[in-house]
């Protein structure tokens, strides 16, 4: 199976007079076997850049290959490409099996042979007891197995997906998860997979791809890019709660420089050569303590509480704003003072301008 080349993709739609930059010089490679997701807000870029992989959008420039081959100009039905989207659009009059095996038959396949193929893909797909059923007669998850059977008893030789489950339940979502991991590892080619649910990128992908106003952000395995985001909209963006941000500076002390954010210092690692800098501080809700002592860490007012069973997420307001707090599960706040703690080494510092991470 080949690897996926994004090379300098650059998409400009024209509306009305305007020209707007749906993608912005982005060079991604997808490698054989890899599961790389392009996960970020609405309208950044996602669904176009994978309209451009797939064939059903024009690059206004830049190259696309699989393999060797350049596909820019490849129509898509001549790319052997597997794309699932949000809308299933099954045959209604068409069994599951028929459903599954009709590409087949239209590109000839002997009945044997389709018989085959569909059964190995039922198995995967855990549809096995579901083949002689009508579409009407499935869930949403079980259309959208059917619909992926149907992708892949083609052989692909690229998996595309754009925002496959956002029509599900989250019950339906996280039972389908584990099915798209074990079907494209099974097929073994590359995946790229558009998603605006940091969740199912984080779960699914070998790497993340963040894409910001059509450009790329960063692109890492998931952990880096959740414990290391090098920018402030890719620390925000990923992460559930959402990182919480202070205003800090820093202080250069007897030749060491330390991070102080209201009234009080934490040594950070990597800050020597900065003096004087306002910086953004920010934290994941799961790294900031409550104390019981208002003294101790950044002052904040107790508001309200969200009891989660294995936790609770404590609202408190704070001289920057409102900030989130990951607290145990029986922790219940009294609309009192209490002093926010930060965990010195899971603090990440972006320049105030740019967003860029500094340390
Ligand atoms: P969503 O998550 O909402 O689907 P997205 O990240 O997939 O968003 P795109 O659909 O690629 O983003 O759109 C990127 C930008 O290009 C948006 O500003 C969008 O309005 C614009 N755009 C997309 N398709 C067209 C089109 N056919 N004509 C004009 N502008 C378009």
């Amino acid at each position: 199976m080949p690897d996926i080349t994004i090379e300098n993709l650059t998409k400009v739609y024209e509306e009305s007079g305007d020209e707007i930059v749906a993608v912005d010089d982005v060079t991604l490679t997808i490698a054989d076997g890899e599961f790389v997701t392009l996960v970020g807000p609405s309208g950044c870029g996602k669904t176009t850049t994978l309209r451009c992989v797939a064939g059903l959008n024009t690059p206004t420039s830049g190259t696309i290959r699989f393999g060797d081959r350049d596909v820019t100009e490849t129509p898509v039905q001549e790319r052997n490409i597997a794309l699932l989207f949000q809308d299933i659009a099954l045959y209604p009059h068409m069994s599951v099996q028929e459903n599954i095996a009709y590409g087949l038959k239209i590109a000839g396949f002997s009945r044997q042979e389709r018989i085959a193929r569909v059964e190995e893909a039922a198995g995967l797909l855990q549809i096995t007891d579901q083949l002689e059923k009508m579409p009407s007669e499935l869930s949403g998850g079980q259309q959208q197995r059917v619909a992926l059977g149907r992708s892949l008893v083609r052989d692909p030789e690229v998996f595309l997906f754009d925002e496959p489950m956002s029509d599900l339940d989250a019950k339906l979502k996280a039972e389908l998860r584990p099915v798209i991991e074990k079907v494209t590892n099974e097929i073994g080619c590359p995946t790229l997979y558009v998603t605006h649910d940091q969740a199912e990128a984080m779960t699914m992908s070998d790497r993340v791809a963040v894409i910001n106003d059509g450009e790329l952000e960063q692109v890492a395995p998931p952990k880096e890019i959740y414990d290391e985001p090098d920018s402030e909209f890719v620390s925000r963006f990923i992460g559930q709660p959402s990182t919480q941000f202070f205003d800090g500076r820093i202080r250069a002390v007897n030749g060491t420089a330390e991070l102080v954010v209201g009234d009080y210092e934490y040594e950070v690692d990597g800050l020597g050569g900065w003096n004087g800098d306002e910086v953004r501080v920010g934290l994941r809700p799961q790294h900031i303590t409550v104390s019981n002592d208002a003294d101790v860490g950044i002052p904040a007012t107790h508001l309200l509480d969200e009891p989660l069973g294995d936790a609770t997420h404590s609202f408190f307001e704070t001289e920057f704003g409102e900030a989130i707090v990951v607290t145990g599960p029986d922790f219940e706040g009294d609309g009192e003072e209490y002093g926010l703690v930060f965990q010195s080494d899971a603090i990440r510092l972006f320049d105030t301008d740019s967003g860029v991470r500094i340390a």
